[in-house]
């Protein structure tokens, strides 16, 4: 960098004034002009037939630039041109600090990215910190916070290439009063859950959030939930949710969020929302219809979808709730002494997302040869 700038200072000394007045004559307006685009300006206006026009890597005008100079145009004829994409619910929190440009979502036009689906990157305690060690040590990155305030810091010190905002994650609460067993929170516990709330709302969270397929998340009741969304309403948050089912039981689930939205009285942002699974196909009117008579009666649902057809997730997240109580270390227990899942007493079953949790052996047994694993209880 040094070195060019020398460059172009040696050529100015030796160009002279009036050799540089003739070069500024001759400078296009533009380094880049988008041309012919649908312009959406991020205001909620709708779009409007537009150029864009961009000097020095900033939006310098948007208007008609047909007769402008730049050094480079791009027709934009039929496409939307946009300052940027919200991704509702990215999951970067880490993976930024391990690469603080986020390329991955840059390159797909995303500035802004809403995190934080269930597990949150804050609060930690001494047993969350234990149970994230693995996933730490796989990004090669140390966990130096202990609150949304210590992990805005670390961001703001390193700097980061698109904007990033969380919500608090219920599970993450759970974890931090009750743990990982699988059992209600007591009143005490829950007020204290609810204190931490409060605390990560004041430090900046959007919210409460929930992803409730994942361990411990399954355990918390519906009530618990409603109560820890009371207090992120209370701060102005929203409650976002990945439900307890998206697939045989996602009528029920949608029914919960519905009514956590209504006795919590908060806004509801439903994640990825669809109907999983070959069996339910065709559902999503009757899910739609769901959402639009809450909103009609006053509970404000909104919901968004995935861009792709494809999805992935961890192995984990396949091995039924009862599974998961007590933590990592006592499912691997579990996972290693056979016995103990063919005697638990709990009868027999395989999972796959709801096919387990709900027992049915029909599910399972389309999808046991599909996974190719069983797990017996
Ligand atoms: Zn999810």
């Amino acid at each position: 960098m040094r070195r060019v700038a020398a460059l172009i200072g040696l050529s100015l000394v030796c160009g002279g004034p009036v050799s540089l007045a003739a070069d500024r004559a001759l400078l296009p307006t533009y380094d880049l002009i988008i041309e012919h685009g649908r312009v959406i300006d991020g205001t909620g206006a709708p779009w409007f037939a537009g150029d864009v026009g961009v000097r020095a890597g900033r939006v310098a005008a948007i208007g008609r630039l047909d007769e402008a100079t730049a050094k480079r145009r791009i027709n934009a004829a039929g496409r939307v041109v946009a300052p940027g994409f919200i991704d509702m619910l990215g999951q970067s929190e880490l993976t930024l600090l391990v690469n603080p440009h986020v390329p991955s979502k840059i390159f797909q036009g995303i500035t802004t990215e809403i995190t934080g689906e269930g597990e949150s990157v804050a609060p930690v305690n001494a047993a969350i910190a234990k149970e994230a060690a693995p996933k730490f040590e796989h990004y090669g990155i140390t966990q130096d916070w202990t609150d949304f305030t210590g992990y805005f810091a670390r961001l703001e010190k390193q700097g980061i290439g698109i904007n990033i905002g969380t919500y608090v994650g219920a599970t993450t609460v759970r974890e931090m009063v009750v743990g990982y067993a699988d059992r209600a929170a007591s009143p005490d516990e829950l007020i204290r859950m609810q204190a931490i709330v409060a605390t990560a709302m004041r430090q900046g969270a959007l919210g409460v959030s929930t992803s409730l397929e994942y361990a411990p998340a399954p355990y918390a009741s519906t009530e618990e939930l409603i109560a820890l969304a009371s207090t992120a309403a209370q701060f102005g948050g929203i409650y976002a949710t990945h439900m307890r089912s998206e697939q045989e039981s996602i009528m029920a689930s949608i029914d919960e969020t519905i009514r956590i939205g209504r006795e919590a009285h908060i806004p509801v942002e439903i994640w990825h929302l669809k109907a999983g699974g070959v069996g339910n196909f065709g559902l999503m009117p009757e899910i739609v219809a769901r959402i639009d008579r809450a909103r009609a009666a006053g509970v404000d649902v909104g919901a968004d979808t995935y861009a792709y057809p494809a999805w992935n997730n961890d192995l984990s997240a396949f091995i039924p709730p009862w599974a998961h109580d007590g933590g990592d270390a006592k499912l691997i227990e579990r996972l290693k002494d056979g016995h103990a899942f063919r005697h638990s007493g709990r009868g027999r079953g395989a999972n796959f997302g709801d096919c387990l949790r709900d027992e049915r052996a029909r599910h399972c047994a389309r999808r046991r040869s599909a996974l190719g694993f069983v797990l017996q209880r």
